[in-house]
């Protein structure tokens, strides 16, 4: 299996930066492509922000940081630039219709060699994989948020996911400082099979009025010590990425114990996403 220095990351929202940022961090270069105008522009200042700001931190200098960093990355909307990719990350909405089309445009120009991953949160990587003329060279790379920050990359392992595949990429995921822990392909994998039902859980206390918003994140912040509570981590995550996990589970185990909030389902409706819509369960100043 070839090295992997050159990487692609289809998808420039919340994850898809975080996964560019730490690559390009590590010394690859990267070629980020989104299809919706405006993500480009957002991502190359939400990235050179956290650059600088983890920079200063580390008492390095921002701007030479920010410099290097910014010049190993390209940004474009035309999947051609995949032809040159070691790796590609698929980092775009939660919806198997979109990323199996998305990993069949990507399977035609990335070239022989090249792994192809998901950063799905829930869809299986099988049938993402069952897209491609490569299902071996297909596997999930579950970066947690906020990427740079995130230690744990949960490798899933598909169906026919080789094991050269598998090894190349926790090689990659050491190589940008993660903690790769590998899984097997089940819904929610573990990372959001036990997750959601918890955030899930705190929507319906929110719901049933069992207590207030700052009461229910409080309770699980200094009676269980997380470092943030349920609501605030599903603003964090995405109430639109929330609610799509929550019907995968629902679906594909088979189990109603992980139906969906009804106050999830509205808010996603009316557009409270979370800290990306600047309003969730709790309010942000819009970036
Ligand atoms: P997001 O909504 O912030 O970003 C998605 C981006 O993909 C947007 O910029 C959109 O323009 C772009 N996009 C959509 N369809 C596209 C297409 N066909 N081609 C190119 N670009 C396209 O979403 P996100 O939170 O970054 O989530 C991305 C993926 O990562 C999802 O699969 C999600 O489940 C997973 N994930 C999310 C989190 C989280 O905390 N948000 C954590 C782990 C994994």
């Amino acid at each position: 299996m070839a090295s992997i220095n050159t990487v692609g990351v289809l998808g420039a929202g919340t994850m898809g930066n975080g996964i560019a940022q730490v690559f390009s961090q590590a010394g690859r270069k990267v070629f980020v492509v989104d299809t919706f105008p405006g993500a480009l522009e957002k991502a190359k200042a939400g990235i050179e922000k956290s650059v600088r700001k983890m920079a200063e931190k580390a008492g390095k200098d921002p701007a030479a940081e920010a410099a290097a960093v910014m010049g190993r990355l390209s940004f474009g909307a035309d999947m051609a630039v995949f032809e040159g990719c070691d790796l590609v990350v698929e980092a775009i909405i939660e919806d198997l219709a979109a990323k199996t089309d998305a990993f069949r445009k990507i399977d035609a120009v990335a070239p022989a060699h090249a792994i192809l991953a998901s950063n799905t949160s829930s869809i299986s990587i099988t049938k993402i994989a069952a897209t491609t003329k490569r299902p071996g060279q297909v596997i999930g790379m579950h970066f947690m948020n906020p990427v740079p920050v995130m230690k744990l990359v949960e490798i899933i392992r598909g169906h026919l996911t080789s094991p050269e595949t598998t090894a190349a990429v926790v090689e990659a995921s050491k190589a940008v400082g993660k903690i790769p822990v590998e899984a097997s392909d089940y819904p929610g994998f573990v990372s959001n099979r036990v997750l959601l039902p918890m955030i899930n859980e705190a929507i319906f206390c929110l719901h049933e009025g069992v207590a207030t918003r700052e009461a229910i994140d409080d309770v699980m912040k200094l009676g269980m010590n997380h470092p943030i509570g349920p609501l605030a981590l599903a603003d964090l995550i995405g109430n639109d990425v929330c609610l799509a996990i929550l019907e995968v589970l629902q679906r594909d185990l088979g189990d109603d114990k992980y139906r969906p909030c009804p106050l999830l389902r509205r808010m996603v409706a009316a557009g409270l996403l979370g800290r990306k819509s600047g309003r969730g369960f709790f309010e942000y100043e819009r970036k």
